[in-house]
């Protein structure tokens, strides 16, 4: 038998709004001692705390009291525009509790569906679907600044449109390969991987070159399937190329390929579990799965949670709820 909890009975008696108050406050302690904030103002005093004014731009806006939910408020100097700390971010006009938002980020970190995300931080289908795209919108510029480098290796992968919208098993025209949608690939020695919407169909040499050029340096030695679609990749970084001939029955060729191959699939099994997706995110969705990749591969460093949510924090951006 569990020992008599001490506060099973002071519990009990409570009215509705105490217990509301209660579990509030047990999760705001709960998440402050697990990851070091509590309250939006302590995460925004810990990682933003003189954000530059975000009409204009100018650092060092006055301080100007707090808000009611304890935030710095600022007054830029130079334009006179009023804000506080959270403005500019995805977290501006939240109207939950941080522990809800931390629980919610948790949840995402293993790509749960959203009807359970939903349903574990008690918000609607809507908020946690407005959420995922919060979150997305913070996440989107990531990709942009990884490059590459030493010896990387590159393939493309296929998904259906009308899988990603419908699920599989959909009644579809098969062999029109105008339906598939490519994602160009790459991942480097260092385990950094890189992974673009590359258009509809087979992708043409400017379409592959225009999609990786800028993730890879200048003198990377390519590794790739013998495809005469990479050459131009090859001579726009001045890399060297290594193609194998794609075997899958050929030992070789599976072992030098097997980390993007690997990667190919551990995209796919991913972007599985969003079916329903408007395909014109498929983007935003990728750009989570490399985030998370590389937070992952440095969790021991630097705990998973607390810097998405620094991220979260640090990064201007703006959720536009148009779809
Ligand atoms: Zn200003």
């Amino acid at each position: 038998m569990p020992k008599k909890n001490a506060c099973a009975a002071r519990v009990a008696a409570m009215t509705d709004d105490e217990f509301t108050e209660l579990a509030a406050a047990v999760d705001e302690r709960r998440c402050r001692d697990e990851y070091g904030f509590g309250t939006y103002a302590e995460a925004a005093a810990l990682y933003r705390p003189d954000p530059a004014c975000p009409s204009c731009g100018a650092a060092e806006p006055s301080r100007d009291g707090w808000s009611e939910s304890g935030l710095q408020r600022y007054r830029c100097e130079s334009c006179g525009t009023r804000f506080n700390s959270l403005t500019g971010t995805v977290l501006e006009h939240c109207r939950k509790e941080l522990a809800t938002w931390v629980g919610f980020v948790n949840l995402m970190r293993f790509n749960v569906p959203l009807d359970a995300a939903a349903e574990t931080c008690r918000v609607t289908h809507q908020t946690a679907w407005e959420w995922r795209h919060r979150i997305f919108a913070a996440v989107d510029g990531c990709q942009e600044r990884i490059v590459l480098k030493d010896r990387v290796w590159i393939d493309e992968t296929y998904v259906n449109d009308t899988d990603l919208a419908h699920g599989y098993g959909e009644a579809r025209k098969r062999g029109l390969s105008k339906q598939k949608l490519c994602i160009a690939v790459a991942i480097d020695v260092h385990k950094n991987p890189v992974a673009v919407v590359c258009g509809h169909g087979k992708p043409s040499a400017k379409r592959i070159r225009d999609g990786l050029q800028s993730h890879i340096a200048e003198g990377s030695t390519i590794v790739g399937d013998k495809e005469k679609s990479h050459d131009s990749l090859v001579r726009a970084v001045k890399g060297t190329h290594e193609a194998y001939r794609a075997d899958v029955g050929d030992p070789v060729y599976l072992e030098r390929m097997s980390l993007v191959n690997n990667l190919c699939s551990w995209l796919k099994r991913y972007l599985w579990r969003f079916t329903g997706m408007d395909p014109k995110n498929l983007q935003s969705y990728l750009n989570w799965y490399v985030y998370l990749f590389r937070v992952n591969q440095a969790r021991d460093r630097w705990p998973e949670t607390e810097r998405v949510v620094r991220h979260l924090l640090m990064t201007d951006a703006r959720f536009h709820s148009s779809t």
